[in-house]
């Protein structure tokens, strides 16, 4: 029998990244008590990691953006499959989100004007991105975590939480165990926000740091929690590819943004070869346009390598397939090439990305002011999440909210770069606010204590198994990400999917033995045994989910049906838990968009 602790708060936010962060800035401003719970060091959650800048109209580069622009932008990049409501509310909120930030300390690079300065990036119209370098998420954590915590956020780092106690139907809070000491503790709180960012690590390439195993997913799932468009996984073009041990490192697209050029082995330019439809009008059609866009010119329209993110992995993927690709599987980037339009390139490249000349510096030994970078795709985010109400982001359980990398409906089929970090301030606000409003018209109810100690038996089954007769951990998750990579990455077909299917039921039945050696202090094999069981129940949502879709769209690609369907444009793809345990999938019909929405996108189609 595990003896534990017991902490109440009014509202407990799970995951200090940026959505995290701001929830909780907003349910004590409402007055409650607010606990906040991290996986790692507080300051450390993967989004201290994001680069190229948060997305607002603020309109301080080009008057002509407006939440409109940004929200028609936002649902053509996600493929009309957006939540149109979430789209809305985070165009028109988060030019007053990041000014918020501004004035809670953020310095932002400025315009020659002294307001914050933005920068271009792909699927946004104009330029967007407020920016510190690319080193904004740095930036953003720093301020939120400096201003939070002098509101008094009572904060528990290092603590896994594995599981989400349920009363009376509704959330009441959470089971889980200091990393340090290995000690249990239970939280009892009147909401539930689930803050705990994305899913990367289910892949072998990725850029997402540890923490990323959709831990919040799986914990939502299981207390009965719909999660929606699981299918969408987001690669990223530029990742980097070489030496093989920094493999999945995200290369920004600020270095696109900035004038960076993809190239093949040939030295060809190869994005200019394949422009989509939708996006034909707006793109450049030579090379000298698309500079002058990179360096503001009005008049220009954008580059092609600042087409969408699934586009451009996609031109990458084809060019090394047709045996065009650089020496180590992926093609070049190159911003060296900005020599030959202004004097002082090599100064300036290393003032607009100073962590990617370094990063290149220190871990590929090569000069990105002198010479090409060699790129490929890297599994960054995704767009799937727990389907949340788009105004208040509580999920279908009641009492128990999402916001962030863990949530879905913004983004659709695919996310535009700067558009998570604005997530995260919008929707973070929101869920904070709604979780305190729940908490004061609702009493807390009292944890179910069986079924926390249910959870931290559970939870401590590896040391029961021993070793000889378990199985190892890191064994499970290495062939998981296999099976992710190869047969659920970019290019998807049915057969490949169900292959998936079928070792995912074979490696849940090898995690259930997952065994460790040693104590529970500090024991990196049992956290990994404790992750697995959330990374398996997510790669089995997306692989469901992917099969479902029989068309392609976005950042969900089939080579058995190569072609978008417009009859899939119509709902979204939702995954639950049925009461035997297994998993439903089912088509959700997307709720009618009203009619001044659909006249800005149309406006904005030209
Ligand atoms: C290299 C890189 C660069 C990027 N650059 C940009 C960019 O320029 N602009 C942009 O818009 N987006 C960018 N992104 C995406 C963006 O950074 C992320 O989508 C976003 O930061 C996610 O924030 P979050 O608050 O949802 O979660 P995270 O920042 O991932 O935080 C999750 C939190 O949850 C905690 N947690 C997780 N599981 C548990 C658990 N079981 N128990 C307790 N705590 C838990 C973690 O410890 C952490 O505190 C980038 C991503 C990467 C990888």
């Amino acid at each position: 029998m595990i003896t534990f602790e017991t902490f109440e708060y009014d509202v407990l936010v799970i995951g200090a990244g940026g959505a995290g962060l701001r929830a909780a800035i907003e349910a004590s401003a409402a007055g409650v008590k607010v606990g906040l719970i991290c996986k790692s060091l507080l300051g450390k959650a993967h989004t201290v990691m994001a680069e190229g800048g948060v997305a607002a109209a603020l309109a301080n580069v080009d008057d002509r953006d407006s939440w409109k622009v940004h929200f028609a932008d936002t649902m053509r990049g996600g493929q009309y499959i957006n939540n149109w409501r979430m789209a809305e509310l985070h165009a028109k909120e988060a030019p007053d989100r990041v000014r918020e930030l501004e004035a809670w300390g953020a310095v932002f690079d400025r315009t020659k004007d002294g307001r914050i300065l933005q920068r271009n990036f792909g699927g946004h119209r104009y330029p967007r991105l407020a920016h510190v370098g690319d080193r904004t998420g740095l930036e953003l954590i720093r301020t939120l975590q400096d201003y939070g915590v002098h509101r008094g956020l009572d904060v528990h780092m290092e603590f896994t939480v594995v599981s989400l106690l349920m009363s009376d139907g509704r959330a009441a809070g959470v089971i889980g165990y200091e990393r340090e000491r290995g000690r249990f503790k239970a939280f009892n709180a009147g909401a539930v926000v689930l803050a705990t960012g994305g899913a990367g690590r289910a892949y072998k390439i990725t850029s997402n740091s540890w923490e990323g195993t959709g831990d919040g997913h799986a914990l939502a799932y299981r207390a009965g929690a719909e999660l929606m468009d699981m299918e969408f996984i987001q690669f990223h073009p530029t990742g980097m590819i070489w030496p093989p041990s920094v493999q999945g490192i995200l290369v920004t697209e600020g270095v696109r943004g900035e004038g960076g050029i993809l190239l093949n082995k040939d030295g060809r330019r190869f994005m200019f070869d394949d422009i989509p439809e939708p996006y034909r009008n707006q793109t450049a059609d030579n090379e000298e346009e698309g500079w002058r866009y990179t360096q503001g010119d009005k008049n220009a329209r954008r580059p092609p390598e600042l087409l969408t993110r699934d586009h451009v992995a996609r031109c990458i993927m084809r060019e090394v397939k047709a045996g065009r690709g650089s020496p180590h599987g992926g093609v070049f980037l190159d911003i060296a090439w900005i020599k030959k339009k202004m004097s002082n390139a090599d100064a300036h490249i290393k003032r607009k990305l100073p962590s990617m000349y370094h990063q290149f510096k220190e871990l590929g030994d090569i000069d990105i002011t002198q010479d090409p970078m060699e790129v490929g795709p890297t599994t960054h985010y995704i767009m799937g999440g727990v389907r949340v109400d788009s105004d208040s982001q509580m999920s279908t359980v009641p009492g128990l909210f999402a916001a962030g990398e863990c949530a879905a409906g913004i983004n659709g089929a695919n996310r535009l770069g700067g558009n998570s970090l604005s997530d995260l301030l919008v929707f973070g606000k929101r869920a904070g606010q709604y979780a305190a409003a729940f908490a004061k018209e609702h009493r807390r109810v009292p944890i179910d204590r069986i079924a926390a100690q249910k959870a931290a038996d559970e939870a401590l089954k590896p040391f029961e198994h021993g070793p000889g007769k378990s199985e190892n951990p890191y064994a499970i998750q290495a062939q998981l990400q296999e099976t992710m990579q190869g047969l659920v990455g970019i290019v998807r077909t049915e057969s490949e999917m169900q292959h998936a299917l079928t070792d995912l039921a074979a490696l849940e039945k090898r995690a259930a033995h997952a065994g460790v050696t040693g104590h529970r202090e500090y024991n990196p094999g049992w956290h990994t045994a404790i992750d697995l069981r959330n990374l398996l129940t997510v790669s089995e949502a997306v692989t469901r989910s992917a099969i479902e879709r029989k068309e392609s769209r976005g950042g969900h690609f089939r080579d058995d049906y190569p072609d978008k369907n417009p009859e899939y444009a119509t709902f979204n793809i939702v995954t639950r838990q049925r009461a035997d345990g297994s998993m439903e999938v089912r088509r959700e019909p997307l709720p009618p968009m009203p009619a001044e929405l659909k006249q800005i996108i149309e406006e904005q189609k030209s």
